[in-house]
């Protein structure tokens, strides 16, 4: 088996593959498991009892204990329809999730990364 890693991503189709591009660049694993939501830092910063977020965390479990992964990343991104608020607010959203990550998964690094408005990955936080 290949290594993975891990990325909670949004539904929207313009930010798989600079997510999984970057993860791939950034931690030479083989494989990135995809757990996706639209706008999933809303639920884990906002709506931590939400079933969304539960669901989040059942497939972040299975590539943790499963798939052996080590890194997990969240992502947030520009023209978020699953969460309409600005750049900033969803900052403050990308820190609480990484922190509320970093909570169940404490041996596992988490990783806030934003797509920008020309589908570039950057890393805003790591816990
Ligand atoms: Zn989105």
């Amino acid at each position: 088996m290949g290594s993975f890693c891990t990325a909670v991503n949004c539904m929207d189709g313009r930010v798989q593959l600079p997510v999984m591009n970057y993860m791939v660049a950034s931690f030479g694993t083989g494989y990135v498991d995809s757990v996706t939501e639209s706008g999933p830092v809303r639920y884990l910063a906002e709506c931590q009892d939400s079933q969304q977020a539960k669901s989040i965390l059942e497939r972040v479990d299975l590539s943790v204990d499963v798939h052996g992964s080590r890194t997990v990343a969240i992502v947030a991104h520009h023209g978020c329809a699953g969460n309409q608020v600005d750049k900033k607010t969803q900052l403050v959203q990308l820190e609480k999730a990484v922190k509320y990550l970093k909570s169940i998964y404490k041996d596992i690094d988490i990783l806030g990364l934003w797509v920008d408005e020309n589908w570039q990955t950057q890393q805003i936080c790591k816990s």
